[in-house]
């Protein structure tokens, strides 16, 4: 995809976990396009400083916002933050493009699930995503866009992860729902969907084998990287994809969709 330097100009993104893997890369070219980019990260620190150092060495715009996910008030919490560090950056307050990235997984058959990992997943990848984007509806300005990350799993039945699968399902669902409702405000809220991509997310990739076998399972035969990512989230955040709401974007790099030709 090719990158338009200025496309964003004078856009404000915020990127829920903006500091590592894909919502990294997210940021980074996000601010490449000319947005002001508010990079959240919940834990560690240094690398939502590395990745806003990465952003400025380039010429962009980025501030970090820190607010754990998945414990209550944290969409408060995470907007109270927004707003205080973009009045300091001396921005006009509000938001055009919120991507809603930040996740974890649990790597658990449905025999091995516990109450408590279950509860902790489902507060991290829809509760706070929902309440995130309850707290953004009057600071979204007009013809915003919003991006949910959800994941191929939604497509392709993975027992190993079925809990995970399931907050995805979800959030497919809040994408749907509120591209309804904020339609008439010109606002697309849309899903990307990323397949097997290399991250710290799955440690297990680090392992050739299990490596080779996820690519396998791609028609490019390869692994995902995060810029694959984000130059389709790029792409539905500018003005090109305005007439696309509602969608479910595969980035899987046609993972699964059939059987080998020979
Ligand atoms: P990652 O490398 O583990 O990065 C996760 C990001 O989310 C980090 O910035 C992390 O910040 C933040 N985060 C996680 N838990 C948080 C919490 N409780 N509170 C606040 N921030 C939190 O993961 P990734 O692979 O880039 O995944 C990004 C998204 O893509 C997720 O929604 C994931 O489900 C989805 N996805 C990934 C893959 C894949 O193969 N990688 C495939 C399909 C979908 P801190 O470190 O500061 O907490």
């Amino acid at each position: 995809m090719t990158m338009t330097p200025g496309r964003l100009a004078g856009r404000t993104a915020l990127v829920t976990g903006g500091s590592r893997g894909i919502g990294r890369a997210i940021s980074l070219r996000l601010a490449a396009e000319g947005a002001l980019v508010a990079v959240h990260y919940g834990h560690n620190a240094s690398a939502a400083d590395d990745t806003i150092s990465d952003i400025e060495g380039a010429g962009g715009q980025a501030f970090a916002v820190h607010a754990e996910l998945g414990v209550s008030g944290d969409a408060e919490a995470l907007w109270a933050t927004f707003d205080k560090q973009l009045s300091e950056f001396g921005a006009r307050s509000g938001v055009d493009i919120l991507v809603n990235n930040a996740g974890i997984t649990l790597p658990r058959r449905i025999a091995d699930v516990n109450e408590e990992d279950y509860d902790r997943l489902f507060a991290v990848n829809v509760k706070a995503p929902f309440f995130v984007l309850q707290h953004a509806l009057g600071r979204l300005r007009d013809n915003g866009r919003v991006i949910n990350i959800s994941s191929g799993v939604t497509r392709i039945a993975m027992p190993q992860i079925v809990a995970y699968a399931m907050t995805k399902g979800a959030l497919d669902t809040l994408s749907l729902t509120l591209a309804q409702e904020l339609g008439p405000r010109g606002i697309t809220v849309n899903t990307v969907a990323p397949g097997f991509t290399l991250t710290d997310i799955n440690p297990t990739l680090q392992v050739k084998q299990v490596l080779d076998a996820y690519a396998s399972a791609s028609v490019f035969n390869r692994i995902g990287q995060p810029s694959d990512i984000a130059d389709v989230v790029a792409f539905v955040a500018s003005d090109d994809a305005r007439w696309v709401t509602g969608q479910w974007l595969d980035a899987t790099g046609g993972t699964h969709i059939g059987l080998p030709a020979s």
